[in-house]
């Protein structure tokens, strides 16, 4: 994410960052290089130039440069900055009505049908909410089945009126049925068009004002930078939105939509879209978002991550498995699958601080386990829970069947074998307290 903004502002703090001496004009210098590389990431001109000025006010009133480590707090204040553009502290979402209706609105192709879908699940798996997907776009009959299938997907009902031609009528009957069915959140996904135009607009804000939905959210897709932040504006001036929603954030996106879009129309970003999948859905926080733009990292969305695919279950049923050395390929199977669920590699790699820059140039693959998987998928079952009974025959035909190499094979059983033996050794001992911190 922002990989090449982060690598600009990594070499702009290279001077700060030594131990050489800082003077005023090195200050002005980064924070030209600051400019630029905003600048770079599609961020407005204006915003760009307001906001190296706020820090360099802020630097001048800090005394920066008498500090025993003017570099560091340099960093801190352009952080901060970063922070308060992208919107200060995260918010949520009002989900106060009964039901609570939410109104998605955006162009075409934005990713609006996806994050309905995600919304809704995500406030079916974390917040306990019995959520109903509305289909009201009347023009594109593919859009009604892409909505269905989302819904199918995530086990969410979905509402459509395939013959009905009026948006407003579909909302409101919709809302009826939420009311009689004991849904508690309608999330109600719009058509949209591939520019922005009158028509569109008048059509949903037509259903806003009929429906008075407790969320507007405008869905935005991310790489269009500057484009990005015109859209907001103009959906803005109409329907006065509450959110944001930055979609396709894993992409090779620069960054310019996600600093600019809070200060050109005055409203938080509230979720972003990192993958096409229903998991790939996070809460804005700009404090995070910061130290990842700075290439520090976000540990703390990396733990909570893990947090949310650890099932203690489970982990007691490994634990008693590895104790008893009947840990086999399926365990191992099903140990990637659950990382997997993290999101995709680079993604994660990109949360540890440090980690994003090293790696900057080492090519990961989207899906890093594909062989392993492949490889453990053309196993017998007695081969997976018993890997001694793998001779060389067995693995020339496991080679085969995967369509990988035998030595990825033999470098599959090599790891797996080290990794049993590590957790074996991690149940005596010292290894219990670790296991304990990780909720073994
Ligand atoms: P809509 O026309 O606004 O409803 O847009 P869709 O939901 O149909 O999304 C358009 C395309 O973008 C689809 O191919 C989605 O899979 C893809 N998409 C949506 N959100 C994301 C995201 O966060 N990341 C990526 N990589 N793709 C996304």
């Amino acid at each position: 994410m922002f990989d090449n903004l982060s690598d600009k502002l990594d070499k702009a703090f290279h001077i700060l960052k030594g131990h050489g001496k800082i003077t005023d004009v090195n200050v002005a210098d980064t924070l030209k290089e600051v400019r630029r590389a905003l600048l770079d990431a599609d961020v407005n001109f204006k915003i760009a130039k307001d906001f190296t000025t706020r820090v360099k006010e802020k630097a001048i009133g800090e005394n920066v440069l008498t500090t025993l480590q003017p570099g560091q707090l340099m960093i801190k204040i352009v952080k901060d900055e970063l922070t308060e553009l992208m919107g200060g502290d995260a918010a949520g979402i009002n989900l106060s009505g009964n039901p609570s209706v939410i109104l998605m609105s955006g162009l075409q192709g934005s990713g609006k049908t996806t994050f309905s879908g995600k919304l809704a699940n995500f406030l079916k798996t974390k917040k306990n909410k019995k959520p109903l997907l509305v289909a009201c776009d009347i023009y594109r009959p593919a859009a009604i089945n892409q909505l269905h299938v989302v819904g199918g997907q995530i086990g969410v009902e979905v509402y459509s009126e395939p013959e009905n031609k009026n948006p407003v009528e579909i909302a409101q009957n919709a809302i009826k049925h939420a009311k009689a069915n004991g849904f508690n959140v309608v999330i109600i996904d719009t058509a949209g068009r591939l520019a922005v135009d009158e028509e569109m607009m008048n059509e949903i804000a037509n259903v806003h004002k009929a429906i008075q939905p407790q969320e507007t959210l405008f869905v935005v897709d991310a790489m269009t930078g500057q484009d990005a932040v015109n859209t907001a504006k103009a959906f803005n001036d109409r329907l006065n939105f509450d959110g944001v929603i930055l979609t396709k954030l894993d992409g090779d996106t620069r960054g310019g939509a996600a600093i600019s879009i809070k200060s050109v129309v005055n409203k938080p970003i509230k979720f972003i879209g990192t993958g096409e999948k229903m998991e790939a859905i996070d809460v804005f926080y700009p404090n995070r978002m910061a130290d990842r733009i700075l290439g520090m990292g976000d540990v703390v969305s990396l733990v909570e991550r893990a947090q949310e695919q650890y099932d203690e279950e489970e982990a007691r049923k490994l634990q008693k498995k590895i104790a008893k050395n009947e840990f086999g390929f399926d365990d191992f199977l099903a140990q990637i699958q659950q990382i997997k669920k993290m999101g995709n590699m680079k993604d994660l790699v990109g949360m540890i601080p440090g980690a994003g820059k090293a790696l900057k140039d080492v090519e990961i693959e989207d899906d890093a386990f594909k062989h392993i998987e492949a490889i453990i998928q053309s196993m017998t079952p007695d081969e997976r829970s018993k890997p001694s009974l793998i001779d060389v025959k067995r693995k020339t035909r496991i080679a085969k069947g995967s369509g990988t190499k035998i030595e990825q094979v033999n470098q599959l059983m090599k790891q797996f074998d080290q990794m049993s033996k590590m957790m074996k050794m991690m149940q005596g001992g010292a290894g219990k307290n670790l296991m304990k911190a990780m909720g073994g």
